[in-house]
């Protein structure tokens, strides 16, 4: 008896990539070209595989290039930045995605740093971040913009609402609260941001009238620990071996009979983020080309 309303990420990701596709169609009309997504895989990290080919699929749904560059797990950190400095002057190429994680040999933030930051379809480039704090963003950071439109896109008010963000890594938390902190449409929340050392999480959570969770642990939020009639967003994707399926950081059942609207996983925010991927990839032509 689920009584929340489930956010589908799945039809809203199919929804933005038919307006991609119109938009990349057109711009082949008026420039001859066609964005081109370079992915770069170290390793062969099955989660990894399975993001990768995510993407290049999204691309090929909207008309998109795409290019996989792959170095085996004992690449050299010289053997990736060679590689992404030759990305970075490859004029048939306008974004670069390394994906992460990389080998524990490669400093990540080196090679983030080495990525052009107009190719940075990621956000993760120093400059685009700092960008990103400032309110004045050249792409916008996918998982975090994948969680301001389905909020968007249903009709759910952020501004003025208190938003409590679960989680402060610089790919998901971090990012998020900045965007949606910010003065502007889409944004004017007040945002709480909690973490490992957060004392008394359950009652800063119970407070959220948004709760956007991304820890990576299996199923933590539970009933008791949601504010009834509250949005939840589970940006958690964890594969629990035993069953061979894969669940959120939210306790979808029990919450989804306190929650009013709650994203489900798979199927919720994860295709977003593949659809803003190739929006950013999009923008990056459009931007080289300027
Ligand atoms: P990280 O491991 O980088 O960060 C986890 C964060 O959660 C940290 O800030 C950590 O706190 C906090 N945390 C961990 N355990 C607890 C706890 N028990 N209570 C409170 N806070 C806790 O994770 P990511 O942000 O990269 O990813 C989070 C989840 O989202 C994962 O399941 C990942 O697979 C998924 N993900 C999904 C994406 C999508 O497209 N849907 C994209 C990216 C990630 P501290 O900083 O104190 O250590």
């Amino acid at each position: 008896d689920v009584t929340a309303e489930i956010l589908d990420g799945k039809a809203l990701a199919k929804t933005i990539q038919e307006e991609i596709a119109d938009e990349v169609a057109e711009f082949f009309q008026e420039s001859g070209i066609t964005p081109c997504l370079a992915a770069v895989l170290v390793g062969d990290d099955p989660a990894s595989e399975v993001y990768v080919r995510s993407k290049r699929k999204a691309c090929e749904r909207t008309g998109l290039d795409s290019q996989l560059h792959r170095l085996p797990e004992d690449a050299t950190q010289d053997d990736l930045l060679e590689l992404i400095k030759k990305l970075n002057v490859d004029h048939n190429v306008h974004g670069i995605l390394v994906q992460l994680p990389l080998p524990k040999q490669i400093d990540e933030s080196r090679i983030l740093q080495a990525v052009h930051p107009w190719k940075d379809v990621d956000a993760f480039h120093p400059e685009n971040v700092g960008r990103i704090v400032q309110g004045r963003p050249r792409f916008l950071p996918c998982t975090p913009h994948g969680v301001q439109e389905i909020l968007l896109r249903n009709n759910i008010e952020i501004e003025g609402q208190h938003v409590v963000i679960v989680g402060r890594s610089d790919i998901v938390g971090k990012p998020l609260a900045a965007m949606l902190m910010q003065r502007g449409p889409g944004a004017n929340a007040t945002v709480t941001v909690c973490h490992s050392r957060t004392k008394n999480l359950a009652e800063v959570t119970r407070m959220a009238d948004i709760l956007v969770v991304a820890i990576g642990v299996p199923e933590f939020i539970k009933a008791d620990m949601v504010k009834p009639g509250a949005i939840v967003v589970d940006v958690g994707i964890n594969r629990l071996e035993a069953e061979n399926k894969l669940v959120g950081d939210v306790d979808f059942e029990g919450v989804s009979q306190v929650a009013s609207h709650i994203t489900p996983v798979p199927g919720g925010v994860g295709r977003l983020t593949v659809t803003m991927v190739i929006q950013n990839t999009f923008e990056a032509a459009r931007l080289q080309l300027a």
